[in-house]
């Protein structure tokens, strides 16, 4: 049965949403984005609106509204108000018709777990709305997300421009993974417009960056990007892990495909693996027949997980911004830093880009400290508030080296060569009080 049923489902285009799903039916499709326009402030509140009661008039709605209500039918499964977890691998026919029923798809409902959940489904929808996409398919990991994109776009003798300074683990899956299977990648400088457009070979089928970048937190212009992709007829890929939608939202820029590590804003408490695609239905459609094959779903509890982060995603994306804000001015005023990398400050050399297409700066700052390596060791060590661990995105502060953490097993000359710095410190701001984490960080930066 397996066999068919993928092979049924790589047949599709389209993407048919449940609109009677397990948890109780009534679901509106969320992902239809005919509220959506422009990219003013208030475009950046609008999305797909909220699911309705049956016969309730559809209107836009802002983004703290969508992350609470987004994607979620009434009433649920026994009426409950939270979204119930789902948690079977398979789904039962009433009997051989109603499996005929299925195949053909003239009913809409799961069949078994690697192709779907309806907690999932949820999570996926109110992603959907959020970021103003057709549809959204969630994954195991953030990588997951990534690898199984990047499968479903390339084949043998495809060729890849991937911008620096991206997820290590992104490029080390492009250079020494693809790489085997007859794939090539070139990388240009973020930021670099004629380097990227100078990289396009007849053979290049994607474009993949992050904005901002992971750990220097450089800013693309989403439009020069888009444009770059359209006039080469490349899809784009923006990987907006650190900006999420309540910051940017790159498919309003005509970039093609979206991507997160919901393990980190998205979920916001670290305690979830799971990664988003998204982009227009078709898209998402042909990378979703590739996830039936190769696996790499997330789990129903993730899902449930993530739906009840997005509750008070508006509120902490809000106070990360601020807190991050106020950390970037505290550090760069201080004697100690010899360099703060935040699109928030007019020093960035994105600052300018990131006011035109960004709503906040986000809860990552990075900065080096005047010394070595381990003088940021000290400094590190020296903080009471945030956690030493790797990851970004969670209530909770998060300090790290990247030298000494993503980059450990480099020397120092490799980690340069990738522009990783000795003296460079990675601060995931939490929702803590401001002023606490700057009292915390200037008694640390003593120890620089
Ligand atoms: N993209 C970015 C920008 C990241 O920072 C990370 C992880 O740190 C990933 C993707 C990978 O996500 P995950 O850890 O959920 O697989």
């Amino acid at each position: 049965m397996d066999a068919r049923q993928s092979k049924n489902r790589g047949e599709t285009t389209t993407s048919a949403r449940p609109t009677d799903t397990p948890l109780g039916g009534n679901a509106t499709e969320t992902s239809d984005q005919t509220g959506r326009s422009g990219r003013t402030d208030r475009a950046m509140q609008a999305g797909s609106a909220v699911v309705l009661p049956p016969g309730a008039r559809e209107v836009a709605r802002g983004i703290s509204t969508l992350a609470v209500h987004a994607g979620e039918p009434r009433p649920k499964f026994g009426n409950a108000l939270a979204t119930p977890i789902l948690q079977t691998a398979t789904y039962t026919f009433a009997d051989t018709r109603e499996l005929q029923d299925h195949f053909e798809r003239r009913i809409e409902r799961e069949e078994y777990g690697r192709y779907g959940n309806p907690t999932q489904r949820i999570a996926e929808q109110k992603l959907a709305a959020l970021e103003g996409a057709g549809d959204c398919l969630l994954f195991a990991s953030g990588m997951a997300a990534i690898t199984t994109t990047l499968f479903a776009l390339l084949s043998h003798g495809s060729h890849v421009v991937v911008t620096d300074d991206s997820y290590r683990r992104t490029r080390q899956f492009l250079a020494q993974v693809l790489h085997r299977y007859g794939i090539e990648v070139s990388v240009a400088p973020a930021g670099d417009y004629q380097a990227i457009e100078g990289a396009i070979r007849p053979t290049t089928r994607v474009l993949v960056s992050e904005s901002p970048t992971n750990p220097y937190n450089y800013v693309l212009d989403l439009d020069c990007f888009a444009d770059i992709g359209r006039r080469h007829r490349v899809k784009t890929i923006i990987d907006a892990t650190f900006a999420t939608p309540f910051n940017q939202r790159p498919l309003e820029f005509g970039i093609d495909i979206v991507l997160h590590s919901a393990t980190k804003y998205l979920s916001g408490h670290n305690d979830l693996l799971a990664g988003a695609v998204l982009g227009s239905a078709e898209t998402v459609e042909g990378i979703r027949a590739l996830q039936a094959v190769t696996g790499a779903v997330v789990d129903p509890f993730a899902a449930y997980l993530l739906v009840r982060g997005l509750k008070t995603f508006a509120l902490r994306i809000a106070r990360q911004n601020t807190n991050a804000q106020a950390l970037a001015e505290f550090l760069a005023a201080h004697p100690r830093v010899v360099a703060v990398h935040y699109p928030g400050l007019p020093t960035h050399p994105h600052h300018e880009v990131a006011r035109r297409q960004m709503r906040g700066f986000g809860g990552v700052v990075s900065f080096e400290v005047a010394g070595d390596l381990d003088a940021a060791s000290r400094v590190v060590d020296a903080c009471r508030i945030p956690q030493i661990a790797p990851s970004l995105g969670g209530v909770e502060s998060l300090i790290e080296q990247p030298a000494l953490m993503s980059f450990y097993e480099l020397t120092s000359e490799e980690r340069l060569r990738v522009g990783i710095k000795d003296n460079l410190i990675r601060y995931s701001v939490g929702i803590e009080d401001a002023e606490d984490l700057i009292a915390d960080l200037a008694a640390a930066l003593e120890y620089a």
